[in-house]
């Protein structure tokens, strides 16, 4: 078992925040341009020379208006966007073999000043009487939250868990995102006057389109897949997003992690799991992936941090079955030169999510709008966002010009 020092080290931030004069200095380098790829990159096309700009000039409240205006989990997505791939992997320094400037640092250094002052940058608009129901207090169901009542319509969100926040609270790498920052951006959210119901679990769209004016619904994916492989209730067999969960709501010692960990899948979720299975102090944690390098879901930079965290890889082994007596013990694959056995003594699978089927919505009713994972299949906490905010305008729309 690691010391609470190591473990602490271990998910500290990991791309810790710029200093002032860091942030000046970069801020600096910008060229601020016209019809600027990296805000067109943005799903929220957040003006990104405008917030910078207003960086180098020591505004930095401004510069967080900007961000989240556009963007209400402009705190979240500064520290777990994948930049590389948006925003920086858009910037035009890229072309001059350059660094990219460094966006999401930028970001976060302007909305952690607001957050740590607790800044107050919105308001309500004046009340209108309508009333719109949220069905899920993920990104998309609070960007959809905040944008309605800065337009003075009144909001109920309902969640089944006992937080609100989605993924944002219970599943983004630890070393990303801290529950604490998901839940102070979400609290920013609801200090507009938004009503939280946590703790209930919407079964029914009808009761709610009887008692508001419309209902948006952004209740993101369901369970992980299964494996459907002999042995896969075993103990030490878990799904990812549990695994992820339970280490960010307890005490990291309290999550047990075993010595030898095999991963299944090669997503984003699953390099999450393998990380921090090596983080909580794993010997050995394994990517087991039943197709080549070339073929994996996860994005490229994701790739590499787990093979800089000493995370071992397995292509082209598809699990037959999961051994063990009593416990599991070891994972079966089937390789080019026929049944292999890797040993290990937990197995985290990470084969993706189904879609969450407990509840059922019309899909072209004019008082249902949809957003978020539960409407793109699953991306990002940015298209989420961006999802919800699209959604709160055309129920804006709707509700004023009838
Ligand atoms: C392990 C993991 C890591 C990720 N890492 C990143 C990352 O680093 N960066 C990034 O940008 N994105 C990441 N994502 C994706 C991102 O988290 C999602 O795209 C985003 O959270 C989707 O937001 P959402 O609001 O649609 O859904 P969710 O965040 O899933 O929120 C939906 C909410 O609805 C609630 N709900 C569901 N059904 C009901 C019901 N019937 N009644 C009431 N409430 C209900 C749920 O409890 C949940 O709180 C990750 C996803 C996973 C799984
Ligand atoms: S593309 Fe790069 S240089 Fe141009 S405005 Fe965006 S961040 Fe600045």
């Amino acid at each position: 078992m690691l010391s609470d020092e190591q473990l602490a080290r271990n998910f500290a931030d990991i791309a810790p925040p710029l200093t002032s004069d860091a942030a000046l200095l970069e801020a600096n380098q910008c060229l601020y341009c016209h019809d600027a790829p990296c805000t067109i990159a943005c799903p929220t096309h957040i003006d990104v020379p405008a917030f910078i700009k207003k960086i180098a000039t020591g505004n930095l409240r401004g510069s967080a208006r900007v961000i989240l205006d556009a963007n209400p989990f402009g705190h979240s997505c500064a520290r777990a966007c994948p930049v590389e791939v948006l925003c920086e992997g858009a910037c035009v320094l890229n072309d001059r073999d350059e660094q990219p400037i460094k966006i999401a640092l930028l970001q976060r250094h302007a909305t952690d000043y607001v957050l740590e002052r607790k800044l107050k940058l919105f308001t309500p608009g004046a009340a209108t009487g309508k009333r719109v129901a949220i069905v899920g207090a993920g990104p998309a169901g609070l960007a959809c939250a905040r944008d309605l009542r800065r337009q003075g319509h009144a909001v109920t969100v309902f969640e089944s868990k006992t937080q609100p926040g989605g993924l944002n609270t219970y599943g983004i790498a630890e070393y990303k995102l801290k529950a604490d920052i998901a839940l102070a951006e979400v609290q920013d959210i609801l200090d507009l006057g938004v009503e939280l119901k946590t703790g209930v679990t919407v079964e029914s769209i009808d009761r709610l389109l009887a008692e508001y004016d419309a209902v948006f619904v952004g209740v993101g994916l369901g369970s992980t897949k299964k494996l459907g492989i002999p042995g896969e209730d075993l103990p030490g067999v878990i799904d990812a997003l549990t695994f992820i969960e339970h280490l960010k709501t307890h005490p990291y010692r309290e999550t047990p992690v075993g010595r030898h960990v095999v991963v299944v899948g090669a997503g984003n979720t699953a390099i999450d799991a393998v990380t921090q299975a090596k983080r909580l102090g794993a010997a050995t944690a394994t990517i087991v992936y039943r197709r080549g390098e070339a073929e994996m879901p996860c994005y490229h930079y994701e790739y590499e941090l787990a093979k800089r965290d000493g995370c071992g890889f397995r292509f082209n082994a598809a699990p037959l079955r999961v051994l063990g007596n009593g416990a599991a013990a070891g994972l079966e694959v089937r390789t080019a030169i026929g049944a292999e056995t890797i040993a290990c003594d937990m197995v985290i699978v990470a084969i993706g999510q189904g879609e969450r089927t407990a509840l059922a919505w019309p899909k072209d009713h004019p008082k249902v709008f949809v957003g978020g994972d539960c409407a793109n299949g699953g991306a990002e906490i940015v298209n989420a966002a961006a999802e919800g905010v699209a959604a709160a305008k055309k129920i804006h729309e709707r509700l004023t010009n009838g």
